[in-house]
């Protein structure tokens, strides 16, 4: 979200009626017709002349008496500009006058209310009884919007049975991994970065890859993804589809940070583009967006490789190579 934008020029005039006198011998000139106003009696406003005829509405075409409305460098009467330009604010629901803030969803807010309202951290909204159908804190702090939460994922059979499904589509390009032998958790924050062995504030999702030896043999091989509960079903799609590129990624090389997170990401993006769906698109927008050194440089750059090899390409190049082309 970009803000403050500015409800510019929005001012209420006071028109003059005037008089013009004769013996100051010069006639003023119509602004809206660009003829001479011949007759004494005439519009003055903002310091423009104007035939009483000729002061119009911009929205409805007549003439304008009692208030007006100006907005950029065209003039309302004051019911047509709050009926077919005003903004109202979606929290409080004033008239939107001066600075302001519009989100992804197109809801529209004073910018007082950016510090005072949570946002929710999976789709961006305000949250409001009125814009969001309220919201809920889980116990690990994150908000999250009445609307994503009814479709969280909260139990482990739907997660599972998400994951096999994105393990499918995956495997339409060729990414092939076997969700049978993959352990899942759903795990708080507390959790998540205490195996992450790190604190972070945007992991939400984290593959481990287990393997121990005994000598030269290998008696552990495994993985597990650990993904956060309670994220919405698009956000939880994206996630485990960039955790089970890396498990994919795990039995081929060793790679640098930007190609392993970009492809990854790249992955998820693949899978998310097989739906149609606003928050799937708010997510696809985010990524190409995200100004992360790591995850969004490397999205665009694994992108920008696809789009000219193609995803065979991609994926062959991944199974020998450890970054990408200079
Ligand atoms: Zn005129
Ligand atoms: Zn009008
Ligand atoms: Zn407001
Ligand atoms: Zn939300
Ligand atoms: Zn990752």
């Amino acid at each position: 979200m970009k803000y403050p934008l500015t409800r510019a020029g929005l001012v209420a005039l006071a028109m003059l009626i005037c008089f013009w006198s004769s013996v100051s011998g010069k006639e003023p000139v119509c602004h809206g017709c660009g003829k001479q106003i011949v007759q004494r009696e005439y519009m003055s406003v903002d310091g423009l002349n104007f035939h009483a005829a000729c002061f119009r509405c911009a929205q409805c075409g007549q003439p304008i008496t009692g208030e007006v409305r100006k907005q950029d460098t065209l003039y309302y009467h004051r019911e047509c500009y709050e009926k077919h330009l005003s903004l109202w604010c979606a929290i409080c629901g004033g008239e939107i006058v001066g600075d302001y803030v519009r989100d992804y969803w197109g809801n529209v807010y004073h910018t007082a209310h950016v510090d005072q309202s949570p946002r929710c951290e999976y789709c961006g909204r305000f949250i409001t009884d009125k814009t969001s159908q309220g919201g809920y804190r889980y116990d690990d702090g994150r908000m999250i919007c009445g609307i994503c939460r009814e479709s969280a994922i909260v139990d482990w059979e739907t997660a599972q049975r998400l994951m096999d499904d994105i393990a499918d589509t995956l495997a339409i390009f060729d990414v092939d991994v076997d969700a049978a032998d993959i352990s899942l958790a759903l795990v708080g924050k507390k959790t998540m970065n205490e195996r992450a062995e790190s604190i972070s504030n945007v992991l939400s999702g984290l593959t481990v890859h287990d393997v121990q030896t005994l000598g030269d043999a290998v008696v552990t091989d495994e993985y597990t993804i650990y993904a956060l509960t309670g994220m919405p079903r698009q956000c939880f799609l994206k996630v485990m589809a960039h955790e089970l590129m890396h498990v994919w990624l795990g039995s081929h090389a060793a790679a640098d940070a930007i190609i392993t997170e970009g492809s990854c990401n790249y992955a998820a993006y693949l899978v998310l583009g097989r739906y149609d769906d606003p928050l799937v698109r708010y997510q696809l927008d985010q990524m190409v967006a995200d100004s992360d050194a790591v995850y969004g440089s490397g999205f665009r750059a694994v992108k920008t490789f696809v789009d000219e090899h193609g995803v065979p390409y991609w994926l062959n190049y991944l199974k020998t190579n450890t970054s990408l082309p200079e």
